[in-house]
């Protein structure tokens, strides 16, 4: 089963043995969920997902175009033996552009800069001084996406510190960042929304980061106490966060957030270079349809 979306970019590469089946609703899904054997996923966070994962008994494969997995019942999934695929990777590199977009705005009072432009004002002064060189980030989460972001750093002699779930040579583990969290200038979520990132970066996080310094936040916005960053935001502690996932989504139009001058709030929308990310999704898709059919490992399976 598919979201009829993606008939356009698919259904003309689809391998013989495949007989897709698209819906256009919530209710088509529900419908067509009981006889899926394998399911394409790409409609972001869809009313009915855990409902209608619930009705697909036979479902053997549930590909995912994003990387995300907060909104699968994974239990289920598990119980089952269904295998996840999940798009980690394939907008890895726009959200790192991102990031780095956020730090620079930040450096450079980006946002003062364009609002004096707006006032046709000239600016004898530059309303940020900042440089990245020689600066200091701790980038939590050392995926596809933190992977990214340091490459992108380190062409801006940016000091990388990463932290992920297994640590190895040259990163350190979940419980190994804490004691150094004083010690950047920038600290970079790009952790999964699990329940053990849950509330990560919380008052005792906040208060121990440090001064002036900007969190930048692409993972989720459970990972983060918003209301002890909003009084943190205010006390000058960080001195500024990027947040392009907050909780919860879409923010109400009198969310206090949107109001916290040192927060800058996008949409979630980091991730979002179509074209080229559905282009990289299905070319995925189709290789692990041929891995399927020859029963190899699909490529990337969440565990
Ligand atoms: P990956 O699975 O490639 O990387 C996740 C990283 O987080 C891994 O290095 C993993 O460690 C690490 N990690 C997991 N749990 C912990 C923990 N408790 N403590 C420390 N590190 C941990 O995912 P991606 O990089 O592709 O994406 C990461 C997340 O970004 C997604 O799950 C999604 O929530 C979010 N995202 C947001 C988007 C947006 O539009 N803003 C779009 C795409 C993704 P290990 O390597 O040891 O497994």
């Amino acid at each position: 089963v598919m979201n009829a979306m993606a008939a356009p970019l698919i259904e003309q590469h689809l391998p013989d043995w495949v007989e897709p089946r698209f819906f256009r609703s919530a209710e088509e899904l529900f419908e067509l969920a009981p006889s899926a054997e394998i399911g394409w996923f790409d409609l972001y966070q869809p009313s009915g997902m855990d409902k209608a994962i619930r009705l697909a008994t036979k479902l053997k494969w549930l590909n995912s175009v994003y990387a995300g997995v907060d909104f699968f019942p994974l239990d289920v999934l598990r119980e089952r033996g269904t295998i996840l695929t999940n798009g980690t990777g394939i907008n890895a590199i726009t959200i790192a552009e991102y990031v780095v977009m956020g730090m620079l705005t930040v450096a450079k009072g980006y946002r003062e800069v364009v609002r004096s432009q707006d006032r046709h004002e000239w600016l004898l002064d530059s309303p940020g001084k900042v440089e990245l060189a020689g600066s200091r980030a701790l980038i939590l989460g050392y995926g596809a996406i933190g992977q990214k972001v340091e490459r992108m750093l380190q062409g801006f002699d940016v000091e990388v510190v990463k932290v992920r779930r297994s640590a190895g040579e040259g990163t350190l583990g979940p419980d190994q960042w804490r004691a150094q969290l004083g010690t950047f200038d920038w600290v970079i979520l790009a952790v999964p929304g699990t329940p053990e990132t849950e509330g990560m970066i919380g008052a005792a996080e906040i208060a121990a980061m440090k001064p002036g310094s900007t969190l930048v936040n692409v993972a989720r916005g459970s990972v983060v106490d918003q209301d002890a960053l909003i009084a943190g935001l205010k006390a000058g502690t960080p001195g500024h966060a990027v947040l392009d996932v907050v909780t919860p989504e879409p923010l109400p139009a009198d969310h206090p957030l949107w109001d916290v001058p040192n927060a800058h709030v996008t949409s979630h929308l980091s991730g979002r270079a179509q074209t080229k990310m559905f282009e990289r999704s299905v070319t995925r898709f189709l290789e692990n349809l041929r891995r399927f059919r020859a029963g190899e490992p699909l490529q990337p399976q969440v565990d």
